[in-house]
């Protein structure tokens, strides 16, 4: 029976020197090569000219790229925002969000095909769950934007084949793209460690935002391995009866051993939680809905997001009038809790919170 070949973006930097070793060769060429393919973007063994012919060889043999080719590419009128729709080995579809700001690139990646989760306003939930993505692809993805941002095609590459000068770079990373990323965890975390390798992408800790719908175990775990990425919880209501409502799994994962979850995070790790509160007209947006999550998470140290809701096609509700929100808001602020209404980018090219889905042919 032949060795399943190896997806070279699916090894951290130890597991890359090990193997390296193994094959009785130094773990310098490891580190070598994991700079070819994380930070210059090399993926062809055969260019990868600082190595012996013979590790390139073996490489040939024993490596196998799994390439996501670019099924579109949508700019949004806003100028910020780009989406792409990446195609895996399998044929399965994802979409990669770029969010350009001034001083700010930010990449929403994707950590699975579809979602389990069946929140009931959003695409990715519509659609159902295909598949996880592996460490490797969710990688590719970041990979991907990195590129495009440090203009591979325009610039030449510098000494040693290097193009890391040119253009700008990627510094954030949210993990808000199609997928519930504890879900996934194993995979997800160890994307994490490769991307935060500070000899690859090396975007820092603090810079990678996770965003879960709550998944308990996940989150005990988070605290537990003392990750100290940033992590956002998506809420939505303050009640378990309501909340249930939006996100069916929060009858696996109740409010109180939610907040109780988020408590012990934040205490462990003394971070503060970011809380997701998609506003929908005449369901979430009340003072009294507002004046319950002051409530809820009195003494957590938070900061809530709050996301006009965007349009998706299995969902008949509407977004809050801004008025609302800034009710909503301002309520919030007499429990000195901090929070942001988020801007709605990318809605023409239906790459906002919740918008991401596969097309319907990808689809099992
Ligand atoms: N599965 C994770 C991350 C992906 S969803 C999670 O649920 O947190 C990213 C964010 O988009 C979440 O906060 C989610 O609640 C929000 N969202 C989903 N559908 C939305 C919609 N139609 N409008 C606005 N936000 C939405
Ligand atoms: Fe899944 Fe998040 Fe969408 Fe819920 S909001 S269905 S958890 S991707």
């Amino acid at each position: 029976m032949s060795t399943p070949l190896i997806d070279p973006l699916e090894l951290t930097r130890d597991a890359w020197e090990a193997l390296v070793v193994s094959w009785d060769y130094p773990a310098t060429h490891a580190r070598r090569l994991w700079k070819y393919l994380h930070r210059d973007a090399i993926d062809a063994p055969a260019a990868m000219t600082d190595l012996p012919i013979a590790l390139r060889s073996r490489l040939e043999v024993e490596t196998m790229f799994r390439p996501l080719v670019t099924a579109g590419d949508a700019h949004s009128r806003d100028g910020y925002t780009r989406k792409f729709l990446l195609r895996l080995f399998d044929g399965q579809q994802i979409e990669t969000v770029l969010m350009r700001y001034p001083g700010r690139v930010t990449a929403c990646l994707s950590t699975q095909v579809g979602c389990a989760m069946g929140c009931v306003f959003c695409a990715t939930g519509q659609q159902g769950f295909a598949r996880n993505l592996t460490a490797g692809e969710i990688v590719s993805q970041a990979l991907h934007v990195d590129r495009l941002l440090r203009g591979e095609s325009s610039a030449p590459p510098g000494k040693h084949g290097s193009r890391r000068d040119c253009g700008e770079r990627l510094r954030n990373i949210v993990l808000m793209g199609m997928g519930e990323p504890l879900h996934n965890y194993d995979a997800v975390m160890k994307a994490v460690d490769i991307l935060r390798d500070p000899s690859g992408l090396a975007v820092a800790s603090s810079r990678i935002t996770l965003s879960t719908v709550g998944v308990v175990p996940g989150i005990i775990r988070l605290a537990d391995e003392r990750r100290l990425i940033r992590l956002a919880v998506s809420l939505h209501a303050a009640t378990q009866a309501e909340r249930a409502a939006l996100v069916p799994v929060a009858s696996a994962w109740p409010l109180d051993e939610l907040l109780a979850a988020c408590r012990d995070y934040a205490t462990k790790l003394d971070q503060r939680i970011f809380f997701e509160w998609t506003l929908i007209a005449g369901t979430n947006d009340s003072p009294d809905h507002a004046h319950a999550l002051g409530q809820l998470l009195r003494g957590l140290p938070s900061h809530v997001n709050l996301i006009p809701l965007n349009r998706t096609e299995g969902y008949a509700g509407r977004p809050s009038h801004s008025p609302a929100a800034r009710q909503f808001q301002a309520i919030l602020g007499e429990y000195h809790l901090p929070s942001t209404i988020r801007q709605r980018r990318g809605i023409d090219i239906a790459a906002g919170c919740g918008q991401l889905a596969s097309p319907a042919t990808a689809r099992r």
